[in-house]
């Protein structure tokens, strides 16, 4: 059986060997057993099911809740050669018949159904009629009411052991979160599932979140040219206004943009997605609406122009970076206006104190997050349970160490100066008496008469705001509820104001470092040649795909290709020992990259 399954990864897949645990889980599902398997993106968690649903008699049923997921994985098992089909609401009548029929037959490895209809008596009463070789519950989550991608219908998906008992099943998420863990078992009823719980990690995945610039903006666009110039990569914006300056301001430097976010007409967000997933280099503006189902495995970088809520959302976010395995970027902006945007939007919430509670909790783990002086990685994982002794060396604070001050007067300073000016002012209001400006409204409010006027006049604003933003990221000041921004302090800061806890802050740094610390992440290859026959390779790629209507992508990866610029194969039976090249891969392809690399030869 185990022979079988990897005779399966090398012949049809392409790929000399498994990945743990992908074997284990494999084997469990051989055995008739059920499994709950948690992975992070791109871990591999589609081989886990597709393999065994060949391996095994019978036609093996995914429930997957996105029809655009559905299609792309069923093009590129099509492309492997696999017997694949899907049941959605995409299909009109005819081909739905069809399909049924080729299922009836016996015809189909692979059936992909929308949750919505697989509980469908109709649905149901089909399954019963052919073997069934196991059912696989794709981004499991769904099932948890808590989570922010709930669907009802996967609340119902415990009938399938119900009327199917002897059939095993399989549940797949990359959702990390203990609660959510609990829920899928207990409401699919696989509390005796074998459980196989992978490390969060996304090694290839490098952290950066740079602190109070003056153009996040420009920032922003300096990354992308000196980063990802061509590469293809989202940039997440929480605003629908934002997300629409932004692109625009991209495509006037001669960045190729695209916006996206729900408030556009249906026609041109479709348009925009599928030339984002279709063609190459595109930087999709988005607001949070965008992403869910989104699989092009060759995203090359994810930037925040805006905090994400909770560290939660901003692991999901950047986690669609890099699926392919391949170095990326996560590039994040931050200031003090985002700290207090959403502190504020927190406050004015209308959600109920117990949920409010749980909202400021999180969002007081992603301030942190932002403002840890200590490896990113660590302290990511370490807020999903896993340790991890020592620090990655692949983020912004293992590449170039923050410097830290002793703040402790200069908060002081600070946090009286809200006292003394009656808890009633804004950050910038509060820097101006402080740095002692002469202003009318200062005078007017008999402030430059305060004992915290003019004195902390030896440091720069740029330093106040910085002192300001992690004041309140660290709860020593909160923003009102009205929305007017005014601080006030908080019982936190008591110790502080009698000197009792010194307070140690990052330093801030005017401008960012433009230079890049490594250039890693680029597709940059070392000599002209190799960048030559790269292009030709993505150029015979794209045409391909575009004969047969998919992605590029699902012709071969990023990876396959890089290898053939490394290993320059000159026959078919060098190709096929290329990663990512399959039998049928190579039959229908072969000729073609074989060509493009002949004439790379003699060129
Ligand atoms: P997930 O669903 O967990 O995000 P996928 O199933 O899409 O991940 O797999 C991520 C990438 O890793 C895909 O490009 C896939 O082809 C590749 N992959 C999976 N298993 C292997 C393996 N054993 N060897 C090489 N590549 C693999
Ligand atoms: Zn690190």
């Amino acid at each position: 059986m185990a022979d079988r399954a990897l005779e399966i990864l090398r012949s049809v897949f392409g790929y000399p060997a498994f990945r743990t645990p992908q074997d284990e889980v494999i084997a469990t599902l051989m055995a008739g057993e059920d499994a709950l398997v948690l992975m992070p993106t791109g871990g591999g968690k589609s081989l886990c099911y597709q393999i065994p649903a060949m391996a095994r008699p019978g036609t093996g049923v995914v429930v997957s809740p996105l029809i655009a997921l559905m299609q792309d994985q069923v093009a590129a098992l099509r492309q492997a050669g696999v017997r694949a089909a899907y049941l959605n609401s995409a299909l009109d009548a005819a081909e739905a018949r069809e399909v049924e029929r080729q299922f009836l037959e016996g015809g189909l490895d692979l059936l992909y159904i929308a949750p919505e209809r697989l509980v469908l008596e109709r649905t149901l009463t089909l399954l019963e009629r052919v073997p069934l070789s196991l059912f696989a519950i794709d981004e499991a989550h769904c099932v948890s009411q808590w989570g922010h991608d709930f669907r009802p219908e996967y609340m119902r998906l415990s009938i399938l052991h119900e009327r199917f008992p002897q059939v095993p099943r399989i549940a797949l998420t990359a959702t990390a979160d203990e609660p959510t863990r609990r829920e899928i078992a207990e409401r699919l009823g696989l509390s005796q599932a074998r459980r196989f719980i992978q490390s969060f990690d996304r090694p290839n995945i490098r952290y950066r979140i740079v602190q109070g610039l003056d153009s996040p903006r420009e920032a922003l666009l300096r990354f992308i040219r000196n980063e990802h110039a061509g590469d293809a990569g989202i940039v997440y914006c929480l605003s629908r206004k934002k997300v629409e300056d932004v692109a625009q301001w991209l495509t006037e430097k001669g960045v190729q943009a695209l916006p996206y976010h729900a408030g556009l007409p249906a026609a041109t967000r479709e348009q925009n997605q599928a030339r984002f997933i279709n063609e190459e280099g595109w930087v999709m503006v988005a607001t949070i609406a965008f992403g869910m189902g989104i699989d092009k495995p060759n995203v090359r970088f994810v930037a925040h122009l805006s905090l994400p809520k909770s560290i939660e959302a901003y692991y999901q976010e950047t986690g669609r970076a890099g699926r392919d395995g391949l170095p990326a970027n996560a590039w994040m902006s931050y200031g003090l206006q985002d700290v207090i945007t959403l502190r504020q939007m927190m406050e004015a919430s209308e959600a109920d104190e117990t949920h409010k509670r749980v909202e400021r909790h999180k969002l007081d783990a992603m301030l942190g997050f932002c403002e840890t002086t200590d490896c990113r990685r660590q302290a990511l994982l370490a807020y999903f349970g896993e340790s991890h002794d020592t620090p990655c060396g692949n983020c912004d604070t293992c590449l170039e160490p923050p410097q830290t001050w002793d703040a402790t007067v200069a908060a002081q300073k600070a946090l009286s100066c809200v006292h003394r000016t009656g808890q009633r002012f804004g950050v910038n209001y509060l820097i101006d008496v402080l740095r002692g400006k002469d202003e009318e409204r200062i005078r007017q409010n008999g402030h430059d008469r305060q004992s915290t006027f003019g004195i902390g006049a030896d440091l720069g604003v740029a330093a106040w705001r910085g002192l300001f933003r992690q004041l309140i990221a660290r709860n020593l000041l909160n923003v009102d509820f009205e929305g007017h921004g005014a601080l006030r302090l908080t019982p936190a800061c008591r110790a502080l104001l009698k000197g009792e806890a010194p307070l140690w802050l990052r330093k801030e740094t005017s401008r960012p470092k433009t230079r890049t610390t490594r250039a890693a992440v680029r597709t940059v290859f070392a000599s002209s040649e190799d960048q030559s026959l790269w292009d030709a390779l993505r150029a015979c790629r794209r045409r391909l795909a575009e004969e047969q209507g998919v992605p590029p992508y699902v012709v071969f990866h990023d990876a396959t290709l890089m290898q053939m610029v490394e290993q320059r194969p000159h026959s078919r039976h060098e190709l096929a020992g290329i990663s990512g090249v399959g039998e049928r891969k190579l039959d229908a392809y072969g000729d073609a990259f074989l060509q493009v690399l002949r004439e790379a030869e003699f060129s």
